[in-house]
């Protein structure tokens, strides 16, 4: 079927329906809108995506996650918007918007959204419901990653520029509307690692692996993956030369450097406050594996910060050695607390799993001078 200018221009106007553009051949299998080949929309399908992401995260993330993969989805209709371009249609960046949900909408897709604001930099738009709102009800939060992503992937693919999109009420948490807001904004490294801290990402939005080309970057940075027996491998290394102490407080030191150098990378980013330094350290390492962080807690009059860690690195690689073994850790805490805050501190680690305790425990006090 030759779709051309008319039919676009009808189908904006309200004249037609996708109806007289449908077609389907059964025997081969292929149901075809507006000439390109689709299918509808398989509610299981949906739940699946969701779930599969919430196996490793936690809902909120999942439906990050899925914004995520929706975007790409989204930034697919630059074609479309070629093709208008070349029919001489030059819509402007929301009324694009509104024509993809609409022939989205028409086939089972897309919600039939009502603009409610269209300047340069932001663009609302609301709905009933969507299609996520209505199979994800159950999960009673805002759940429309799907919308998410494909309005900052339509915007992204017709402007050139990233937008990103909230989720202000949903139908799927109790309010009368879907309604999203979009931004144009800057994706910064800054923009990201916040939305990290804040609990809003989780890293691997932001990990770009090319196992084919031998790299992999998280926001930009290079990193790399490291087995865990490292750890077990440098301190037997370090043992063997100059004794166990000694390894340990080598140990201690060359990982307090690092976790120092690794605040003053996030204060080179653009991140200032002390608190946001630190917690940006402690999540990304927990989020990289490190140790899941059970809970920190400051003592006012004894001027102390204790920090309570579940499977650090080393307690994992060492197993039970009837000792602590976490001096990379403690380095590592000591010098994330120090680098951040600007004093001089010393790291203790006075519970170990590998000792036998519950949990790896460390005390972080002032250092005098
Ligand atoms: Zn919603
Ligand atoms: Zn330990």
């Amino acid at each position: 079927m030759k779709i051309g200018r008319e039919d676009f221009e009808a189908f904006i106007n309200g004249e037609k329906s996708i109806t007289p553009y449908i077609e389907t051949d059964l025997l081969a299998g292929s149901y075809s809108v507006f000439g390109v080949k689709t299918a509808s929309n398989p509610n299981y399908l949906i739940k699946a995506i969701y779930e599969m992401y919430e196996l490793n995260l936690n809902k909120k993330l999942a439906v990050k996650a899925v914004r995520n993969l929706f975007r790409s989805v989204g930034l697919g209709s630059v074609g479309l918007n070629n093709l208008l371009k070349k029919l001489g249609i030059d819509l402007k960046p929301s009324e694009f918007l509104m024509l993809v949900f609409k022939l989205q909408h028409q086939q089972g897709w897309g919600a039939p959204f009502e603009l409610l604001e269209a300047t340069d930099k932001r663009i609302i738009l609301r709905t009933k419901q969507t299609f996520e709102s209505q199979v994800m009800k159950d999960w009673n939060m805002q759940v429309c990653g799907i919308h998410q992503g494909w309005i900052e992937g339509v915007l992204m693919a017709v402007t050139g520029m990233n937008w990103f999109c909230l989720e202000r009420t949903c139908h799927a948490k109790g309010d009368e509307f879907c309604e999203f807001v979009a931004d144009q904004a800057e994706s910064s490294w800054k923009f990201k690692a916040e939305a990290i801290v804040k609990g809003e990402s989780a890293i691997t939005e932001f990990i770009e692996h090319k196992p084919v080309e031998g790299t992999i970057k998280l926001i930009d940075d290079p990193v790399v993956i490291m087995p865990r027996f490292v750890f077990t491998s440098m301190m037997n290394s370090l043992k063997k030369t100059m004794g166990e102490m000694p390894a340990g407080g080598v140990n201690y030191r060359a990982y307090m450097d690092m976790g120092k150098e690794n605040v003053e990378h996030y204060r080179k980013m653009g991140i200032t406050k002390p608190h946001i330094l630190a917690d940006m350290a402690f999540t990304f390492y927990s989020q990289m594996g490190w140790f899941r962080i059970i809970s920190m807690e400051w003592n006012e009059a004894k001027k102390e910060k204790t920090i309570t860690l579940e499977h650090t690195v080393e307690s994992e690689a060492f197993g039970n050695t009837g000792k602590n073994v976490c001096y990379c850790t403690a380095g590592l805490l000591a010098g994330i607390v120090e680098g951040s805050f600007g004093i001089k501190v010393q790291g203790r680690e006075i519970r170990c799993r590998s000792k036998g305790d519950e949990h790896c425990v460390f005390a972080i006090t002032n250092k005098p001078e």
